[in-house]
């Protein structure tokens, strides 16, 4: 997870002027990032995570006198997109939104502090930061310090309970909480003039979605909300861009997910003989990625079924 691989992007001779249908423009590092413009001032990077984990996707706002970034990413990948912000404007970097506390979400943001930003999340997440997302960074601090060195734990020292609008007449995000998902605090951003979302990790496009903070009865209530939005683009947490029907096919996982796991356990199955059993055809149609290799997903499901999944 905490591999980190720097994304080389610099000079122009890396920079490749890339059309994609439906785009505006992209500049591609193969295998590593990708950033897309999505509609004036508004910018997606899709991050790598094969073959190795680099970190999360991020997203950045240029609005009339300041830039919001979305997700800080690890501390290596916060200076990587900070140097990518940079060529698209010179304006002042004032917020880093963190959709969840996780180290590859969150725990660049120190990066972003330094240069002035003022790190943002939900105020459901406040906990997690101070426990969970501080002991993983010292962790880290210790197994990783060519990345972590040096740093110190910069937790969000601005939240909001449901929602937080920034809007200046020229870009309006809307960051908003809708309940326990991937884990309890996370909240999506929202620009409803472009109808982007940026999902974090509520919303991932087949990459492994990790359920050890989540609740997925919840969960799945989350994203139905989600679904109520008119979204024309999803950026999501990890893997590729994509529209609406990621939200729709992340949702599927988890209600098949839940379904099969209790026909199974109805029949009498042990958690072992479901790990073996399971199918979810679905899942591999979508992910390319037998349902049976989520085997901790399957483990958290089953305690949630039998009374004993409560969120760590
Ligand atoms: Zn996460």
């Amino acid at each position: 997870m905490h591999r980190s691989k720097r994304a080389v992007i610099v000079g122009s001779t890396l920079l490749i002027l890339t059309a994609v249908a439906g785009l505006a423009s992209g500049w591609f590092v193969p295998t590593q990032t990708a950033v897309t413009q999505l509609a004036p001032g508004v910018f997606f990077r899709k991050t790598a995570t094969e073959p190795a984990f680099i970190g999360c996707n991020q997203g950045w706002v240029i609005f009339k006198d300041f830039v919001l970034v979305i997700d800080a990413n690890f501390p290596n990948q916060a200076e990587e997109v900070i140097q990518l912000i940079r060529k698209t404007t010179d304006k002042p970097i004032r917020y880093v939104f963190d959709t969840h506390y996780h180290g590859d979400h969150a725990d660049g943001n120190q990066k972003f502090s330094a240069i002035g930003a003022t790190p943002v999340a939900s105020e459901d997440s406040r906990s997690q930061f101070d426990t969970k997302g501080l002991a993983g960074f010292e962790k880290s601090k210790k197994t990783n310090p060519a990345v972590y060195g040096g740093l110190e734990y910069q937790k969000p020292v601005l939240y909001f309970p449901r929602k937080l609008v920034i809007d200046d007449g020229t870009q309006r995000v809307e960051l908003l909480h809708f309940g326990h998902a991937h884990t309890p605090g996370d909240a999506v951003a929202w620009l409803p003039k472009q109808g982007l979302l940026f999902t974090g990790d509520a919303c991932v496009n087949g990459a492994f979605n990790y359920t050890g903070d989540g609740n997925t009865a919840s969960w799945i209530r989350v994203l139905s909300e989600m679904q109520k939005l008119p979204v024309k683009r999803v950026c999501p947490g990890h893997g590729e861009m994509g529209d609406a029907d990621v939200i729709a096919k992340q949702k599927r996982y988890f209600v098949e997910l839940r379904e099969a796991v209790q026909r199974l356990i109805d029949k009498g199955r042990t958690l072992d003989a479901i790990k073996r059993q399971i199918e979810i055809p679905s899942f591999l149609e979508w992910t390319g990625v037998d349902v049976k290799t989520r085997a901790e997903n399957i483990e958290f499901v089953y305690s949630e079924l039998t009374g004993g999944g409560k969120p760590k």
